[in-house]
């Protein structure tokens, strides 16, 4: 070792930084961070943040790990591996009937988050109006206030989270830049109907307003009901970026790949963005994932897997006095906790992790105003187990 190099005086922290005004003020943990580590802290059972206990299919982590040993450990082309491209396009046209190129119309991104995020920085100039349906995913607002934008933030129906068409249209202004659409919804687990779906066409159709629909959960839907994407409506997919994820179709959230799908005039904006944001998303995952996808079993199955996973789970809440609300998709299902407390939502689920040794997700969090409605969230990605021993506990309530 060069000892020139080495400063021989005990490692000193940093002296006081520049003042450094906040771009996102109001931006703390996540709620979902916050709760997943009161759930450590007191050995809950962890239905609060949403990711699966149990592991992907092995083939898939066999495809990605076979990609990293066969040397696709470089750079892969700015939009993302080619096959992986194709593939994306291909299902998309199966499932949705609309073909997106894959050369100019689909980039592969780190995650919807960053897809959204992207989205938004390339739609979005400092005085454009965004509109959210609130209640909405914690990183839309914080990506519009990065742009610059205005949030204007519109209510899904009370407790029941289905699109109020008329309201939606009052906030409509000459500067409405975009909506933000995300079906099916997380934390409502409501499905957006053909018949919505034609209505927020027709309300936008008379307008340039760009659409971001949000798509993470398209392959979670239940009871036979279909996922009706943006893709599927020409009035629609003329404006949006429709974005989805791979980490919650195969079980893998930690992995933080997504796609994003959009005429090539508005992908061509995205990836002026994308290639200074991140430019690349890892190479061997990708390539892994082209191969996988090569077979449509695993996500034409996904709705029954997670079915009976929230069959399972509600037929379990029924002995306990938590009331479960509609679950159509995602895999969340939000309860009704009167008769069991008359604690505010987010002190519900503090008491709930550190006395009943179950996390939950108040719905309060994914509203600005915090509002309360007595609900909150549980996920239901988790092994049985995980689940009866969430439940045997839920019971003693
Ligand atoms: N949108 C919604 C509605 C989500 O629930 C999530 C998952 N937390 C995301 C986007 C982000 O997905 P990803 O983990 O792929 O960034
Ligand atoms: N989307 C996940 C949820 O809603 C959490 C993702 C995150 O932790 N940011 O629980």
């Amino acid at each position: 070792m060069n000892s020139a190099l080495v400063d021989a005086s005990p490692a000193r922290p940093c002296a006081t930084p520049p003042a450094l005004p906040s771009r996102l003020p109001n931006v703390g943990t996540t709620i979902f961070t916050t709760m997943s580590a009161l759930a450590q802290k007191h050995g809950a059972v962890n239905l609060g943040q949403g990711f699966p206990d149990f592991a992907g299919d092995p083939a898939l982590l066999e495809h990605v790990a076979a990609a990293m040993r066969s040397g696709h450990n470089q750079y892969p082309p700015m939009a993302g591996v080619p096959a992986l491209r194709q593939a994306v396009a291909q299902k998309i046209a199966r499932l949705y009937g609309r073909q997106y190129d894959p050369d100019t119309e689909v980039t592969i991104t780190a995650g919807a988050t960053q897809g959204i995020l992207t989205a938004v920085l390339c739609a979005v100039r400092p005085g454009d109006e965004v509109i959210v349906l609130e209640p909405c995913y914690d990183s839309y607002a914080p990506a519009i206030e990065l742009a610059g934008g205005t949030v204007v933030r519109v209510a899904l129906t009370p407790r029941h989270f289905r699109p109020d068409f008329a309201a939606i249209a009052v906030a409509f202004t000459p500067r409405t830049r975009a909506i933000i659409v995300n079906t099916p919804h997380n934390p409502g687990a409501v499905v957006w109907t053909r018949a919505e779906m034609q209505a927020l066409a027709d309300l936008l159709a008379p307008t340039e307003v760009l659409l971001i629909a949000d798509e993470v959960y398209e392959h979670m839907v239940f009871d036979g009901q279909p996922h009706v994407s943006a893709a599927c409506l020409p009035e629609l997919a003329r404006r949006a970026f429709v974005i989805s994820s791979f980490g919650k179709t195969f079980h893998v959230t930690g992995w933080k790949v997504g796609h994003v799908t959009a005429p090539a005039a508005l992908m061509a904006e995205f990836r002026k963005v994308h290639q200074f944001n991140v430019f690349t998303v890892h190479t061997p995952t990708q390539h892994g994932l082209a191969q996988y996808l090569a077979n449509p079993e695993p996500y034409l199955t996904l709705p029954a897997f997670y079915q009976r996973k929230r069959d399972h789970f509600r037929a379990g809440l029924q002995r306990t006095r938590l009331k479960a609300m509609p679950s159509e998709g995602t895999y969340f299902q939000s309860v009704d906790y009167s008769a069991v407390s008359a604690l505010g939502e987010a002190d519900f689920c503090r008491w709930l992790t550190e006395t009943v040794g179950v996390a939950a997700i108040p719905l309060s969090a994914f509203y600005e105003d915090g509002r309360e409605q007595g609900l909150v969230r549980l996920c239901f990605a988790k092994r049985d187990e995980t689940l009866d021993e969430g439940l045997a506990r839920l019971a003693r309530l």
